[in-house]
């Protein structure tokens, strides 16, 4: 009886298993997946970042291996031929962006969590091949604070501007497809929430905070 006692009474100090998960994030142009999933990167260094395969060439500041891996249309179908991605798409028309499957394999099975800062059509694929992928879904506040936002960073031409607030009305019409929406009124908020997620989708809990209605 008292070995039983001595074991009930260490039972809470047995660490509780990790639990890696696979999580998404999704997203209209500019609503600034991009900006929260460098906040968490800065701040969460426990979260593992993906990091894409790109054919479109760099923009100024970009650095390879750090932003995407920047590699050129032939390296990119030996990639696809090779099985090598996770998922890949052609996204907004011209490019081509792939997740190069080895590290997220690698770190899930080190019981880490991931990070996947995609578009749509990826996190598709990924939820089709891995249904335990949490996907999340990045919303403006409203749509005229998008049109700022893509408007107001400056790096697209107009007629680019134009087809991706085209994109992004289709886009956000997806946001059904996700399991948790979460609002970017500031990134500090929004970066919060998405971690909570990843921290609390292992261990089953399904709602993010800001999503919580009334009735739950
Ligand atoms: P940008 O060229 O502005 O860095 O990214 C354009 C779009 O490509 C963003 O919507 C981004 O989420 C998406 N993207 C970046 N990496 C990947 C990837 O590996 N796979 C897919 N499907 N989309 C990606």
């Amino acid at each position: 009886v008292r070995l039983r006692e001595f074991l009930d009474r260490r039972a809470p100090m047995v660490p509780a298993p990790t639990s890696s998960t696979l999580v998404v994030l999704a997203g209209p142009t500019a609503v600034g997946k991009g900006t929260v999933s460098t906040y968490i990167r800065e701040n969460h260094p426990e979260v593992c970042l993906s990091i894409s395969a790109t054919t479109r060439a760099p923009r100024p500041g970009e650095v390879d291996g750090v932003s995407y891996y920047f590699i050129d249309d032939a390296e990119f179908d030996r990639m696809v031929e090779a099985g090598e991605f996770l998922e890949w798409a052609v996204v907004h028309n011209h490019s081509r962006y792939g997740t190069p499957r080895a590290p997220i394999e690698a770190a899930l099975a080190e019981g880490r969590s991931v990070l996947l800062e995609i578009d749509i059509q990826g996190a598709r694929q990924v939820k089709a091949s891995e249904p335990s992928a949490v996907l999340v879904f990045l919303l403006p506040p409203t749509w005229d604070e998008l049109v700022r936002r893509l408007i107001g960073r400056g790096t697209e031409s107009a007629e680019e501007q134009e087809r991706r607030l085209r994109t992004a009305r289709v886009e956000l019409a997806a946001q059904g497809e996700f399991d948790h929406r979460v609002v970017n009124t500031d990134v500090q908020t929004a970066a919060a929430e998405v971690v909570e997620l990843m921290n609390a989708s292992g261990a089953g809990t399904p709602v993010a905070a800001s999503y919580r209605t009334k009735e739950n």
